[in-house]
């Protein structure tokens, strides 16, 4: 279908699409970037690519019912949405929050087909999930849940087909359950899901690789102003897998990370976060439901309710908690302050007016499906060395991964260099863009 403009492709995605705010951001987001690649070249227009890339191949919708330990009986929705597999098998995690809906996961599965094809590694485009929330649930809760949840899921995937992973809520622990059950159902071991433990196929570095990534990917920009790491203040949302991950790198190179959060508020730590603090956030949050709060109790720093971290004075600003966390007031007041860094570790953290402002003030801006590839990209190596059985070590799985985010890195540069100002949004979108559109081509209308 011909259209007039971006604006009337974006009311077709709305009105084909009704309630799915997420999802109609992140496709409004990608359009903007691509809009002028695509209606430059006859073989995207004929090949009607853009009407085709916003359907998923498949959205699975089903019942998770489980019983709790009062015997009490619940059910929840489960997910799998497989939006493209022009480049490979659908590869994206699992979410278990209680926000989830259709419109998060669609938005996500369209995110994971450009951050996917960046890596440069054969991986299409899924996501899945579900509304459980994990917080308060015993462990035996936890499996019950787990092992429900995957017996509908195991019916659509495989390690040729669709290979999930982990993203909120859904950790290693996890994993295991869903992995097990899936073994037990199937009576194969196959490298079906990533994110897995390392004595059972987990690839070393994988829970690190999001957050080191995130880190790579901002040395790298910094790079391109003749500037590194060294003594940058950082402030960090979040006080998950990424958060801590990137907040431990940071200090490896020297950062100074100053602040994490959670869902009640952040904590501020003025003379920086150490390795041996960031321990203890480890291991608070091994305990599941424990509160970021502690961090302030035990080292007698500030704890602010209620307010995300982004009012801190700082270099560098790493939103690493959950979507739309980061809006045009943060946006504005960050930049006020002089941070001169946004790199997003979780996806689509800022909202689409924050993100122009970062632009119109020419920061370096990293978005989600460049700066937190990281995480996927190890995921690809592990699905290698479970193809192959050969496990790599961590310091070869760390190289390979810094050698990844720097490809993406210069793939931002190449496509989306205009005059001097390197737009990363529009480098990794239209970068992500080309290989699942021409592949698409090839592929023929299918
Ligand atoms: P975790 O579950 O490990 O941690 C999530 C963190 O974000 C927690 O501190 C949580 O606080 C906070 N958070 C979640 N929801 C909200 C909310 N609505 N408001 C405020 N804080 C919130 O998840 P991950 O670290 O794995 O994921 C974080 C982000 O990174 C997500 O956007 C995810 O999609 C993205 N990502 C993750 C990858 C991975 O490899 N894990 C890969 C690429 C992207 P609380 O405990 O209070 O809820």
């Amino acid at each position: 279908m011909n259209y007039k403009s971006k604006d009337d492709f974006l009311t077709n995605v709305k009105l084909k699409f009704p309630n799915e705010n997420e999802f109609h951001q992140a496709v409004e987001e990608v359009i903007n970037s691509i809009w002028d690649t695509v209606q430059g070249d006859e073989n995207y227009l004929n090949n009607n690519i853009l009407d085709r890339i916003v359907v998923p191949e498949r959205a699975i919708i089903f019942r998770v019912p489980w019983v709790d330990d009062n015997k009490k009986v619940h059910v929840n929705l489960g997910y799998r949405i497989q939006f493209n597999s022009a480049i490979g098998p659908y590869k994206g995690g699992l979410r278990f929050h209680p926000s989830v809906n259709l419109g998060i996961l669609k938005f996500l599965a369209f995110e994971q087909i450009f951050k996917n094809s960046l890596t440069g590694l054969s991986m299409g485009g899924g996501k899945g999930g579900s509304d459980f929330d994990p917080k308060g649930k015993s462990d035996n809760e936890i499996m019950k849940f787990c092992q429900s949840f995957m017996t509908e899921l195991s019916k659509h995937i495989g390690h040729n087909t669709d290979v999930p992973a982990g993203d909120i809520g859904v950790g290693g622990r996890e994993i295991g359950y869903m992995f097990g059950q899936y073994k037990r159902l199937r009576n194969e071991f196959t490298g079906v899901l990533t994110g897995k433990k390392t004595d059972w196929g987990g690839s070393l570095i994988r829970p690190e690789a999001t957050g080191y990534g995130t880190v790579y990917f901002v040395d790298e920009m910094l790079k391109t102003r003749k500037d590194n790491l060294s003594g940058k203040v950082v402030t960090i949302s979040g006080s998950g897998n990424v958060a801590q991950f990137a907040c431990e790198k940071l200090i490896q190179l020297g950062a100074k990370p100053v602040t994490l959060s959670d869902s009640s508020g952040y904590i501020y730590d003025s003379n920086g976060i150490t390795l041996e603090k960031l321990e203890f956030v480890k291991e608070l949050k091994e305990k599941r439901s424990a509160r970021i709060s502690e961090y302030a109790k035990k080292f007698n720093v500030e704890f602010i309710e209620g307010k995300t971290p982004w009012e801190v004075v700082c270099d560098i600003a790493l939103p690493c908690a959950t979507q739309n966390e980061l809006n045009v007031d943060d946006a504005k007041l960050l930049t006020k302050n002089g941070c001169f860094v946004v790199a997003e570790g979780a996806n689509m953290p800022s909202t689409t007016d924050a993100v122009h402002h970062f632009i119109n003030e020419k920061i370096l801006f990293g978005p989600g499906k460049a700066a937190n590839a990281g995480g996927v990209a190890v995921s690809g190596l592990e699905m290698s060395q479970n193809s192959t059985r050969m496990p790599l070590k961590s310091e070869e799985v760390d190289n390979l991964l810094k050698g990844i985010m720097e490809r993406i890195h210069s793939t931002c540069v190449t496509y989306g260099t205009k005059e001097d100002f390197i737009n990363y949004v529009d480098g990794a979108n239209i970068g992500g863009f080309v290989r699942v559109a021409d592949s698409m081509i090839d592929q023929g209308i299918v």
